[in-house]
């Protein structure tokens, strides 16, 4: 158990980060700058958080880790090249089920696209719903699911490939605190228990602090990184971290970050005054 704490405090010591930005900029050919020189390592098993309001270029750092949009400059350097991006798993705000098909069906069609059989593929699927929670509702259809279940298939349908990565878009913003809460914690146990990267976008400071060993703050127009926060408290986390002092510290901390990037982000328009 100290061990695995270490490791997920830490990393593991002196390895190179899995992957790192380089001066990475993206600018739409509408002019917008959505990232501006971004550095930023992220080592393997971290759980880091993207935090920053809306419009700091959030998603487009995560579609660019996905592969999913290439930077204007600048690079994004994987452990071991492009090879060592392996599998990435997304989850994003929308769960995106295919609203025709089952649980079971949904969870089996990142499979079923590399080939593998529903019949293969059994054992995985059914190890994963149970993983979150969804034994049992192997035939429901996303109609007949809950917001949180239905962002539970998601997660599930996320995992089934054992990526290396995962990435998350505000997965969790249109639940209710009570839903999201519950999520949080369950997340947790899956990334104690898989051990992937988590790469989670966030304009929650309390879900941040609750879930990461480290709180990347982002400022707007231009996207940037405006600064960073390292979470030392150990894990597995639970109900009683949420109340602690040190978890309202670190919101407090965390907060403050994020009002001064906030107000970093609308310098120009007030700049003048
Ligand atoms: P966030 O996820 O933090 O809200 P985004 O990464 O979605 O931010 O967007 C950053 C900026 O880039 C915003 O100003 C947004 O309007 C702009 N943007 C995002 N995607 C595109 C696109 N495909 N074309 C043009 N502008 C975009
Ligand atoms: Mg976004």
């Amino acid at each position: 158990m100290l061990q695995k704490q270490i490791a997920r405090q830490g990393g593991v010591a002196g390895a190179p980060p899995l992957l790192l930005f380089r001066h990475v900029a993206k600018t739409f050919s509408s002019g917008v700058v959505a990232l501006r020189d971004v550095n930023l390592a992220v080592r393997e098993g971290d759980f880091v958080s993207l935090l920053g309001p809306s419009g700091c270029g959030k998603s487009t750092a995560l579609r660019l880790i996905a592969g999913l949009a290439m930077p204007t400059s600048g690079q994004l350097d994987w452990r071991g090249g492009d090879a060592g991006r392996g599998d990435i798993g997304f989850v994003f705000q929308e769960p995106t089920l295919l609203p025709w098909a089952s649980v079971f069906d949904n969870v089996w069609l990142p499979l079923r696209l590399r080939g593998v059989s529903r019949a293969q593929a059994e054992a995985s699927i059914r190890e994963m719903l149970e993983r979150v929670h969804l034994t049992g509702f192997e035939d429901a259809v996303p109609r007949e699911l809950s917001g949180g279940m239905k962002m539970r298939v998601s997660i599930a349908r996320a995992l089934v490939t054992r990526p290396k990565v995962l990435l998350m878009d505000e997965p969790f913003a249109a639940l209710d605190e009570i839903t999201r809460f519950k999520l949080n914690d369950d997340l947790l146990e899956l990334w104690l228990d898989q051990r992937f990267t988590a790469i989670f976008v966030t304009h929650s400071v309390f879900e941040s602090a609750f879930l990461s060993n480290r709180i990347v703050v982002m400022a707007a127009r231009p996207g940037r990184v405006h600064g960073e926060l390292a979470v030392e408290a150990p894990y597995p986390r639970d109900a009683a971290f949420r109340t602690s002092p040190e978890y309202a510290e670190l919101c407090r901390q965390a907060s403050a970050m994020l009002s001064q990037a906030i107000d970093a982000g609308s310098g120009e328009t007030h700049g003048d005054t």
